[in-house]
């Protein structure tokens, strides 16, 4: 393994002192390609924002090197307001922000870029749709195009495939191997545990508590699905108040 990019160390986030991540330890590598997986309300998204700088450790750190504009989010589709009156291509130059600055003008370099990028997804003709006329698979696709156009160094995407048809996911997937073969570092939430072993060598595994973490066979083991099941089970809101060391 190359070295590490992303370190978590004894990460710990919580909700009114109430863990949801807890004690997590491990290295991301530069340029790997890792699946986080686990049981609803295990920390999954709680841990990709911490990562992304919108959560803050209550314990632990999460420590790294990067800037803000390095790390592309493509957050779960229910926190994404679809309602808002904002043409494809708009949506796509959103992208753009890191090489325009907030005030910077959107210049003709960037308009093709945006144009790549959506015929990358398979969206050519799309640009003046408004987002909230697109299919569930389109929108998706529109979404990657923007990050296709941010061109981010590392890139976490919160269940980017459910709810999403099986023609989308897999086009789609052939993006994220696109990027993981230019070096990216990419980290993706995901719930179907056969896309995890064909596409993602890593797997991060977590009910709250880390299960495992390295080589996808290695981690999803009857054991510890087994594990993560249980511990799921076994949560009570009301339980666990964690105390960080002073
Ligand atoms: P996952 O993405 O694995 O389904 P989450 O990280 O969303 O899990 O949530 C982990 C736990 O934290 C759950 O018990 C959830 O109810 C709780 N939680 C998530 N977000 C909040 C919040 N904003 N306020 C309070 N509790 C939250
Ligand atoms: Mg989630």
């Amino acid at each position: 393994m190359s070295s590490p990019l992303l370190t978590l160390d004894n990460l710990t986030v919580t909700y009114d002192r109430h863990p949801a991540v807890h004690h997590v330890c491990g290295q991301f590598a530069r340029g790997s390609l890792t699946a986080i997986a686990g049981p609803n309300g295990g920390g999954k998204s709680t841990l990709i924002k911490s990562i992304m700088g919108e959560l803050r450790p209550a314990d632990g750190r999460v420590a790294h090197q990067l800037k803000r504009s390095d790390i592309g989010y493509l957050p779960q589709a229910a926190e994404i307001n679809r309602r808002f009156p904002i043409s494809v291509i708009d949506t796509v130059l959103l992208g753009s922000w890191k090489t325009t600055g907030a005030f910077g003008r959107i210049g003709r370099k960037h308009r093709q870029e945006a144009a790549d990028a959506l015929a990358a997804v398979g969206l050519s003709g799309f640009e003046a749709r408004p987002i909230g006329s697109l299919s569930a698979g389109q929108f998706q696709r529109v979404l990657f195009a923007r990050l296709l156009v941010q061109d981010a160094r590392v890139i976490l995407l919160d269940e980017p495939f459910t709810a999403i048809d099986a023609r989308t996911t897999e086009d789609l997937i052939g993006v994220i191997g696109q990027w993981h073969g230019e070096g990216r570092t990419v980290i993706a939430v995901l719930h179907d545990l056969d896309q995890v072993r064909r596409y993602f060598p890593q797997t991060l595994l977590i009910a709250r508590e880390l299960i495992g973490w390295g080589p996808t066979g290695t981690v999803l083991t009857d054991t510890n699905l087994s594990k993560a099941r249980m511990l799921s089970e076994s949560w009570d809101e009301d339980a666990a108040i964690c105390e960080p060391a002073a």
